[in-house]
């Protein structure tokens, strides 16, 4: 294999990348590792594993041979051990997915995955540092509303709310957390419109009727009615609802809006407007504390969860691959990344690290 190289003064060579072990939607063993920079402390890719979890990684051999004998190692198998390999040798190939088994957790605790070229004390062509997280439980309370009007049926929602909580629970799986789900309430209500959560009193009333403590309690309504006609996902965490006068924190998602918009099948869009306003309770702000129209459009924030306009749209400057492979040919999914790293030029960077002092502060999320 020739790699063909041009450079001014210097340039900094990586041999292989690493990568999700998947595309697609969010896989509870299949982290999205922080692969921002190579600068210190880590100088390279961040993987972040819940303690006594075992996760896959891709490693992709963008400048090296696939036929070239390399090997992984643990620098510390008091933190992690690699798994599924005869003495640390990868099989050859383009790319491979490698098996972190974790043990105990910290805070994190750090370790790195070595790579190392022909053989297990060979030397060490890349690293990947690997965050191992105490376990935290965050509780979650799905209710489906059934909506009747004066004269029509009650209309509940049409979604598919275990499978959507399941693609929360890997997305925030990454942080270290686990989802406690709760089985999922039904609230009846008489609105104006049948299905619908209208704005103001009707809200309210959504945010009051069933409100369980200590928990997040997420509504699914068949339509939600917002500021603008295509709003589909509504959170008010305990912060903004102490700001506005609210009555209880909730979580509000639409099967679709009043403009027609129907997302009633498509679970990852749900999950990801789900777990996006989960990150607010866990007391996240959107990427850099940019709002529309001056919201950043680098891909290094369009790939966050909490990126406040999120979607990699179907054409012009927002199109582009974030790992979550397309909704429809050419329509390119939203991200789901949270920050391992704390970059020191950005703003809300170290995501993890608000999320965990959040939860495990004496006020938590709810
Ligand atoms: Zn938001």
């Amino acid at each position: 294999m020739t790699i063909d190289i041009t450079y001014h003064k210097r340039k900094r060579l990586s041999l292989v990348r690493f990568s999700r072990a998947t595309t697609g939607n969010p896989v509870i063993d299949k982290p999205d590792p922080d692969t921002r920079g190579f600068a210190t402390p880590e100088f390279g890719a961040v993987l972040p594993v819940t303690e006594n979890k075992t996760v896959f990684v891709r490693l992709n051999r963008d400048n090296v041979d696939p036929g070239a004998d390399l090997f992984v190692k643990s620098s510390d198998e008091t933190i992690f051990t690699v798994a599924g390999l005869t003495g640390g040798k990868l099989p050859t190939g383009a790319t491979q997915d490698i098996q972190v088994a974790a043990k105990g957790g910290g805070t994190p605790k750090k370790a790195s995955l070595e790579v190392r070229f022909g053989a297990l004390d060979g030397p060490i062509i890349s690293k990947l540092a690997v965050f191992v997280f105490i376990k935290r439980t965050l509780r979650i309370t799905p209710h489906n509303l059934s909506i009747k009007s004066a004269s029509a049926a009650a209309i509940p929602s049409a979604v598919d709310i275990n499978s959507v909580i399941g693609l929360v629970r890997a997305i925030w799986a990454q942080c270290g957390l686990e989802l406690t789900v709760s089985a999922t309430v039904t609230d009846a209500h008489t609105f104006a419109v049948a299905g619908r959560v209208g704005r103001g009193i009707e809200r309210n009333k959504v945010l009051s009727a069933r409100f369980i403590p200590n928990t997040i309690n997420a509504y699914f309504a068949h339509q939600l009615e917002g500021s603008t006609p295509g709003t589909l996902g509504l959170g008010f965490s305990r912060k903004f609802i102490t700001d506005n006068g609210l009555p209880n924190p909730g979580i509000l998602l639409g099967d679709g809006n009043v403009a027609g918009t129907d997302r009633s099948t498509d679970n990852m869009w749900l999950a990801n407007d789900l777990a996006h306003e989960i990150g607010h309770f866990l007391r996240l702000d959107h990427t850099e504390r940019k709002e529309p129209p001056d919201n950043r459009t680098d891909l290094w924030s369009r790939r966050r969860l909490m990126h406040n306009f999120n979607t990699q749209g179907s054409s012009g400057d927002f199109h582009d691959q974030v790992g979550y492979g397309d909704r429809a040919p050419g329509d390119v999914r939203r991200g789901c990344f949270v920050s391992m790293k704390d970059l020191s030029q950005l703003t809300t960077d170290g995501e993890v690290a608000v999320v965990r002092s959040t939860i495990e502060s004496a006020a938590g999320p709810y």
